[in-house]
């Protein structure tokens, strides 16, 4: 896959994300982690690390991919969105590799192999699309190991990189920030069509699919928006697709007040029926909204409290243990608890 093209002069054209930026030598694109280097376009963030943590798989969220288990999470610089409600502005606006960490990534996954009760590697935290080089590198040694490959994305990535991410990820969380073209351009600096294709083009992949949408008052908690926004997910990825809707605290440049909780939970009704499994998340207290319950007899399948994850009502290959309809395509708990 070619990730850029010569331009005129010295200029060189990224192909990895729908902003293809044009960049003469020494200018980085949008992202802030790729730049124009004497002919080629470098990736300037490759190994350098902002975050690095074992977190459960729940966290990112994942509640249908090896429920239970605990992920190694890595992130590193940069984004080609500009959210103003950013909740990781900190290393997403900020490309400053300093004194950061830096690792190669057959250190990391040696890493990630000895790590007592890993499931794999989660590329998170900032946006793991713009680290192309770094992330398809060190996923296919991951595989080789038998570890899983997580990614948490906004999704905004032309197709053919996306189908190099589908070949080596088993499973993406989609952030789905709103189900309008308006609020992607007012508040996002990108566009809603993109990150519908990527939805779509995973879904159709048979890779395991979740998706999240952060409400925020005012901006995308209309019950007709969520309406649309499920009615779609379930007619173009499957009624099956997970959907978490996250409560919004202020951050960044924005500072809205805090998404009551009531709106969450009106937003779910509207979404469930569409959508077989709608999660509350961010809500402060427990409310059963990330409980894991079988769609077609109500059994609660996974209790989770907080990350204390508890397999109530399923049977060891995923099936509800009361009427049987398969909930869970994957292992159970894969790794051994920590
Ligand atoms: S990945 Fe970065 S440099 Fe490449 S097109 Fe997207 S924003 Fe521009």
């Amino acid at each position: 896959m070619r990730l850029w093209e010569k331009k005129q002069g010295d200029a060189l054209r990224c192909r990895i994300c729908p902003h293809n930026c044009l960049l003469g030598d020494g200018e980085r694109g949008i992202c802030g982690a790729r730049e124009n280097r004497q002919g080629k376009i470098d990736l300037i963030t490759s190994g350098f690390i902002s975050g690095y943590a074992l977190d459960p798989i729940e966290k990112k969220p994942l509640y249908h991919f090896h429920p239970g288990s605990m992920i190694l999470s890595v992130g590193s610089y940069g984004c080609n969105l500009s959210c103003d409600f950013c909740q990781n502005f900190h290393i997403s606006q900020n490309v400053t590799l300093g004194q950061s960490r830096h690792i190669e990534p057959a250190v990391l996954v040696r890493q990630a192999a000895l790590t007592r009760g890993n499931a794999g590697i989660a590329y998170t935290y900032n946006e793991p699309v713009i680290w192309y080089e770094f992330v398809t590198e060190t996923a296919r040694l991951a595989a080789a190991e038998g570890l899983t490959n997580v990614m948490v994305t906004n999704g905004y990535v032309n197709p053919g990189p996306l189908e190099d991410y589908i070949r080596v990820i088993d499973a993406f969380n989609i952030d789905l920030k709103a189900f309008s073209n308006e609020f992607y351009r007012n508040y996002t600096g990108a566009t809603l069509k993109p990150v519908l294709d990527s939805i779509k083009a995973i879904a159709l992949s048979g890779r395991h699919l979740e998706i999240t949408t952060l409400i925020i008052p005012g901006l995308n908690d209309s019950p007709e928006e969520m309406k649309q926004e499920a009615e779609w997910i379930a007619e173009n990825a499957g009624t099956g697709v997970p959907l978490h809707l996250s409560r919004y605290f202020p951050m960044y440049r924005r500072s809205t007040s805090a998404t009551p909780a009531e709106t969450i939970l009106a937003l779910r009704e509207i979404a469930e029926e569409y959508l077989d499994y709608v999660y509350t998340g961010n809500m402060g207290s427990d409310d059963g909204g990330s409980n894991t319950i079988c769609p077609s007899c109500g059994t609660v399948a996974i209790r989770r409290s907080g990350y204390n994850i508890k397999i109530t009502g399923l049977t060891d290959d995923g099936k509800c243990m009361n009427c049987g309809r398969q909930i869970i395509e994957t292992e159970l708990n894969q790794a051994d608890p920590v």
